[in-house]
């Protein structure tokens, strides 16, 4: 059977172990050795106890855990081809030629880096005398399977991203918890979300939760939004109302394309309408927790998906990244998927907001 190893990179998000345990049962059932390799691509270039051989047991009791069992994290080293001539050694002294990466972006684009240089890592090992003439015949290319692990849902070609979902749960959660208290003593509450680039966490949670007013990136407020604020909130007191809700994504910003902040909208409030204000930041409380059954679900099936694609490549395929497409899994082209994302980026750093919306598409 084939090696396959599963790591996870970048920011964690819930659903990422059921992913993990998806890959690993799938490989079993298949055949495959399947490897853990911890820390993300820091354990894959150092090797040794971070990458290990997993069973069918060493998945049990992970699917409703939060964050990734295996660990996960950023690494300077595999940025440089000299990190990655030493990830590569360590993949061929375990047989490992295909790889399922789950992160965000960042990580898939290293992933397909590293698949396109293979060939000459391994020349340069068998050169050096790190690896023998068979190895360098036997492991001829790498094949990669992405899957998309985030919680913004900021990736383009995937309706969701894995961690979304519940994201979304412990926003809602911190909300309706904070509409009682507000409730009680006619309190305006800011709640800021993630989202630096995407503003979808913020939108969505608006609009699940009735919030009066709602800051996202894709849609810069207008200069004048103090007024359009104030005359929104009072508009609400007005009829009764005996709170007000202000959604914030991290990245909100005006129409010049500067940073709107939580701070700012509080102090239009006080200033304008004198009303009891309070900011809550919910930060990293987002990403933990235990992940939704539609996380769980998601994670399993691109997990097996994954393992699928990989034992129908060879040595001529491009990466793909396991997307959900309306109700299907499905293979897309790697990086296709990765340049539309960073040309999302780029259109809102240029301040083009509705081609980025436009690039973005249906997801
Ligand atoms: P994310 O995967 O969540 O977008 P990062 O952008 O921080 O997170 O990427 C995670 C890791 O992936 C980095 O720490 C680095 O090891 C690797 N990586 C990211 N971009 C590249 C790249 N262009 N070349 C090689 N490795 C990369």
């Amino acid at each position: 059977g084939k090696g396959i190893a599963v790591f996870t990179s970048g920011g964690d998000s819930q659903g990422m172990n059921a992913a993990v345990r998806a890959v690993v049962r799938m490989g079993i059932y298949l055949g495959c050795k399947v490897y853990f390799i911890k820390e993300g691509y820091q354990g894959m270039v150092d090797g040794e106890d971070n990458i290990v051989e997993a069973n069918w047991s060493s998945v049990s009791c992970i699917i409703h855990k939060g964050g990734t069992i295996i660990g996960s994290a950023r690494c300077q080293d595999f940025r440089e081809r000299q990190g990655r001539l030493k990830a590569a050694r360590n993949l061929v002294e375990k047989g490992i030629t295909n790889l399922v990466v789950i992160g965000g972006d960042g990580s898939l684009t290293g992933a397909d880096l590293f698949r396109q240089e293979w060939s000459s890592l391994l020349d340069e090992l068998l050169s050096t005398g790190k690896i023998n003439a068979d190895q360098r015949k036997k492991y001829t290319s790498l094949q990669i399977a992405g899957l998309v692990g985030s919680i913004d849902n900021d990736f383009c070609g995937t309706d969701m991203t894995i961690g979304t979902d519940s994201a979304l749960h412990r926003i809602i959660e911190a909300i309706d918890a904070i509409v009682s208290t507000a409730y009680s003593h006619q309190r305006t509450f800011i709640m800021e979300v993630m989202g630096r680039h995407c503003g979808y966490l913020a939108l969505v949670a608006a609009l699940t939760s009735e919030a009066d007013y709602v800051f996202i990136p894709e849609d810069p407020a207008e200069i004048e939004w103090p007024k359009k604020l104030c005359e929104k909130l009072m508009q609400e007191r007005n009829v009764g109302q005996r709170l007000n809700i202000i959604i914030i994504a991290e990245g909100a910003i005006d129409r010049n394309g500067q940073p709107i902040t939580a701070e700012q909208i509080k102090k239009v409030v006080v200033d304008n309408l004198h009303q009891d204000t309070r900011i809550t930041v919910l930060g990293h409380v987002q990403r933990g927790g235990n992940p939704s059954a539609f996380d769980r679900i998601l994670g399993s099936r691109m997990g097996a998906e994954a393992v699928m694609a990989l034992m129908e490549t060879d040595d001529n395929s491009e990466a793909c990244v396991i997307s959900l497409d309306g109700n299907q899994a499905v293979r897309l082209p790697l990086m296709e998927c990765v340049k539309r994302t960073k040309a999302v980026a780029q259109a809102m750093a240029d301040k083009q907001w509705e081609k980025a919306v436009e690039l973005r598409g249906k997801s």
